[in-house]
């Protein structure tokens, strides 16, 4: 039997415990804060950002938004940046992503302070990740590493393939498998015979941006699938959501695999909140909660 890793039920634990160590933090007169800040009108970065305020106040920290427009200068963008690194009520800084063309992420993302990089794209945070540091760890891998040490308990050995080479996903979900012992290939729209690699796999992450590529022919028996793809298309006339693994024929095969949606996408947010706490508590000099 495949066995379908509930990641939103994961997420609600996660937040659970975020939410009771905000309760102690409160006791000790620290509330955790998180910024984040958008800015344009990106449709689905506009439901990200309400997502994300939600799921903070819910948890009891405090969320400040930042909406700015689409034409905001890329002064102006660094000099609010300078302004929350500067704000002690603030231990999170998000800059939702994507920019608006006019605007540099490398030069605004490392304008934030390392230590407030919760979402761990600093070059500082990639740096300490890629040397086996304590540094704040991207949230989406994070997640998927999570529920992945969840599942097997150690991942040491293991074969893992990650499809997709992004800054923000496959080249940190790689790092974090390997931080973990895993065996690690890192495939991507120049390797060749991608299904083969992937049969090669105990531990397949797919993080392409192509709706439902990889198929079951692309899974060995038994493997756990991790699918981070957020795609939406439309079939039978009405929209819908879809991973980047074709889920019917994957899940045939695979031993595990998570949903979309109701996988990786709702620890993603709780990884935040736990990075959000984790800054705080760094700020405080409190220790780090496990
Ligand atoms: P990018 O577009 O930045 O990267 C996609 C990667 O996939 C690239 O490395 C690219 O290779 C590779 N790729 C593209 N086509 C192929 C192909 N035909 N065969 C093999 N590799 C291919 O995407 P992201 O990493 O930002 O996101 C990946 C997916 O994850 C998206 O669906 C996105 O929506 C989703 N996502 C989900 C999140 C969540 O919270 N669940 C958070 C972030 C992203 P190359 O480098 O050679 O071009």
């Amino acid at each position: 039997m495949t066995k379908v890793i509930d990641g939103k039920a994961f997420a609600a634990k996660v937040r659970a415990e975020v939410a009771t160590h905000v309760a102690a933090l409160k006791e000790k007169g620290i509330v955790p804060g998180l910024a984040v800040v958008l800015v344009g009108e990106d449709p689905a970065s506009k439901v990200y950002v309400k997502n994300k305020h939600a799921s903070t106040v819910e948890v009891g920290m405090n969320s400040y938004e930042h909406r700015l427009d689409a034409a905001t200068s890329e002064a102006d963008l660094l000099a609010l940046i300078d302004k929350l690194n500067a704000d002690p009520a603030v231990h999170g800084i998000l800059v939702q992503l994507p920019l608006p063309g006019h605007l540099n992420s490398e030069l605004v993302i490392n304008r934030i302070d390392p230590a407030k990089d919760v979402d761990g794209f600093h070059i500082s945070n990639v740096g300490l990740l890629g040397t086996g540091q304590k540094s704040m760890v991207p949230c989406t891998p994070l997640g998927c590493l999570m529920m992945l040490r969840d599942h097997h308990g150690s991942l040491a050995g293991l074969n893992a393939v990650v499809v997709g080479r992004s800054n923000i996903v496959g080249k940190p979900m790689a790092q974090l498998l390997l931080g973990d012992s895993c065996t690690v290939t890192i495939a991507h729209s120049r390797t060749k015979d991608l299904a083969a690699v992937c049969r090669g796999a105990d531990i397949l992450v797919a993080a392409v941006g192509r709706p439902e590529m990889i198929t079951g022919d692309f899974v060995k028996p038994g493997a756990t699938v991790i699918d981070v793809g957020i795609n939406r298309i439309e079939r039978d006339g009405k929209g819908k959501i879809v991973g980047d693994v074709h889920y019917e024929s994957a899940a045939a095969v695979a031993g595990a695999i998570t949903p979309v949606p109701g996988g990786v996408g709702p620890m993603t947010i709780a990884c935040l909140l736990a990075n959000t706490l984790t800054a705080c508590c760094r700020s405080n000099g409190l220790a780090e909660p496990k």
